[in-house]
């Protein structure tokens, strides 16, 4: 099975990707988080790709591609947040999935308001701990104790890249390279809309319980 999370910087794709993974045993593959911890790292791939991430542009496909290719192809049950970002990694997916006889299961596309994308990311805060990668909110999702994960105890940061500058040139980005991805899966037949109210405190539970339903209906 293999899902595909789709929506702008902070739409909450991590939150509720991690609900889905929980539900149907899912391996979570974000390629954000894999570059966040390259960086961590300072490997040659993590400088490379801090360039870009930093000034809140995507990361070269070529690059990315590699380091999906390198890593996806012995996955089986997989949820993708943040992959595919552009129509031609969407047809490199394709292609590296045909070639094994997979099928992507759907593509579950979270709207949210771009001033309330704004609001979210000025307030997000993450966990440290790689393996856990854990998203919170100080406004509308807290911790249960302050600046600490509730998963796994780890202390939470900001992201450098959660800064409103870079959060603008990000959904820029968004709007040029990655939403043309919702026609391209609506084409294909695999795309599930699903609208986000930040503001309802059930949002997490209602958005999950939308998304699960999708999957089922296609299984
Ligand atoms: P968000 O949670 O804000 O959507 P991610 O954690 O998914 O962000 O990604 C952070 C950054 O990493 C992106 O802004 C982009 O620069 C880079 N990145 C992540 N996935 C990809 C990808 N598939 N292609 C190119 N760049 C990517
Ligand atoms: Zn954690």
């Amino acid at each position: 099975m293999y899902i595909i999370m789709l929506g702008a910087p902070g739409s909450g794709k991590g939150t509720i990707g991690k609900e889905i993974c929980n539900k149907f045993n899912l391996v979570p593959f974000s390629t954000g988080n894999m570059f966040r911890d390259e960086i961590k790292r300072e490997t040659e791939l993590g400088k490379k790709a801090n360039e870009y991430i930093s000034q809140g542009n995507l990361v070269p496909d070529e690059v990315t591609i590699a380091m999906v290719q390198e890593q996806l192809s012995n996955l089986e049950n997989v949820l993708l947040d943040g992959f595919p970002r552009t129509i031609n990694q969407a047809e490199k997916l394709k292609e590296i999935l045909s070639k094994t006889g997979k099928n992507i299961t759907a593509v579950i596309n979270l709207r949210v308001p771009d001033e309330d994308i704004i609001k979210r990311t000025a307030s997000r805060v993450v966990c440290t701990n790689k393996d856990c990668g854990a998203s919170f909110n100080t406004i509308f999702m807290p911790p249960k104790k302050e600046g600490i994960c509730d998963v796994c105890g780890a202390p939470l940061t900001v992201r450098d890249d959660d800064k409103p500058e870079t959060t603008k040139k990000r959904l820029e980005t968004y709007y040029n390279s990655t939403e043309p991805l919702i026609s391209y899966y609506e084409k294909e037949g695999l795309l599930e809309q699903i609208d986000i109210d930040i503001y309802s405190p059930t949002t997490k539970e209602d958005t999950t319980n939308k998304a699960i339903e999708a999957i089922e209906r296609r299984l």
